[in-house]
């Protein structure tokens, strides 16, 4: 019997820029997916989910496209399965402590990471984010950066890490003591999050084919642009880049109040110049945002709905109608026999 857990992931400050090369600065979860099971020579990948119904259960090896395959989250088991080859037979359980229904707190990644791991992956960290990115690509057509799945695949426990999207380095960035970070519900599930993402993802490349990487631009640079909807989207990634050091220079100086600013910037930004963020997310994160104990708040993940995240005083509640935790930064995903 084999088990592997891969932990979910929550972005403190960071948004939109992975895929231009840019700045992140995500921690993993203390609470992710645990798959378990074993090799076997029925020539079948056989899996249930305590999340869903239908169990996946296909032949092997996996042939072409997995895009038709049911039930819909098997997708990234027979992708995982098709990546490394596997051929002779394997059988297994998919637990989770991750919320169901798409939190935004990437249970897709641990869930690529996790099967990649489990079927014998082997290759290095980054590479195997790189697989697990296409495994989603595959499973679900979204072009997403490599944030989610390097953060998955390399959480320290106490720590966010900031990662260059551009190298590919990770530093991890201890949590200051004094803090605890919240993730809590908007209210509004994801909608259109994956078109809006795409549109978003090609904006950015036609500013870059105008003037070059966007990580190494200029709000000068970015403003001097004609078309209005460039100016603000490549001033969001400009100003977000420059956000992920100011938020752990707040953590190491231990200013938590500028952390705090920096997540409603970050918030006002998204909200306002990158325009991923809708008026119901707007008005919890305000709600959030003014409760007692809370430094600040902004949207994580691509938008349209979907989770926030708030930087609080450790002990702080949230009184909302909505699912909330607390999230402790925890482990990358680990394999164990
Ligand atoms: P997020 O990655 O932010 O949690 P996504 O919509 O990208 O949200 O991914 C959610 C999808 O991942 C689910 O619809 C399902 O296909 C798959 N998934 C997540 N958790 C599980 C689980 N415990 N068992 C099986 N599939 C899961
Ligand atoms: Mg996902």
């Amino acid at each position: 019997m084999t088990s592997v857990f891969a932990p979910g992931r929550v972005n403190l400050i960071g948004e939109h820029t992975d895929y231009t090369g840019g700045l992140v600065l995500p921690m993993a979860l203390d609470s992710g997916i645990t798959i378990t099971g074993q090799h076997n020579d029925t020539g079948r990948l056989v899996l249930s989910s305590s999340q869903f119904d239908e169990p996946l259960d296909v032949a092997l090896p996996i042939g072409g496209d997995v895009t038709t395959l049911q039930p819909v989250w098997g997708r990234y088991l027979a992708s995982a399965a098709q990546q490394v080859g596997l051929a002779r037979g394997f059988e297994g359980e998919i637990e989770s402590t991750l919320p169901a229904g798409g939190t935004g707190l990437s249970s897709s990644s641990a869930l690529a990471c996790a099967a990649l791991l489990l079927f014998g992956g082997d290759a290095d960290r980054t590479e195997l984010a790189k697989t697990a990115r296409s495994i989603e690509f595959a499973a679900t057509g979204v072009n997403s950066g490599l944030m989610d799945q390097l953060s998955v695949l390399n959480g320290v426990a106490g720590h966010a890490l900031r990662i260059d999207c551009g190298s590919l380095d990770i530093a991890p960035v201890p949590l200051p003591d004094d803090v605890e970070v919240l993730v809590f519900h908007s209210g509004q599930p994801r909608m259109l999050a994956d078109s809006e993402y795409n549109e978003r993802r090609a904006t950015c490349e036609a500013i870059e084919a105008l003037i070059g990487p966007l990580r190494e631009a200029t709000l000068d640079q970015v403003s001097a642009l004609d078309d209005p909807t460039m100016v603000k989207r490549g001033r969001h990634v400009v100003r977000e880049n420059a956000r992920v050091d100011a938020m752990i220079e707040a953590f190491t100086s231990g200013d938590l109040s500028l952390a705090g600013e920096i997540l409603e910037d970050g918030h006002r930004s998204l909200s306002e110049d990158y325009e991923v963020s809708t008026p119901i997310v707007d008005a919890q994160q305000q709600r959030v945002a003014a409760m007692p104990g809370i430094y600040g708040a902004r949207l994580t993940g691509g938008g349209f709905g979907g989770s926030l995240v708030a930087l609080a005083e450790p002990g702080t509640t949230l009184e909302i109608d909505e699912w909330w935790m607390r999230a402790r930064p925890g482990q990358g995903a680990t394999l164990s026999d």
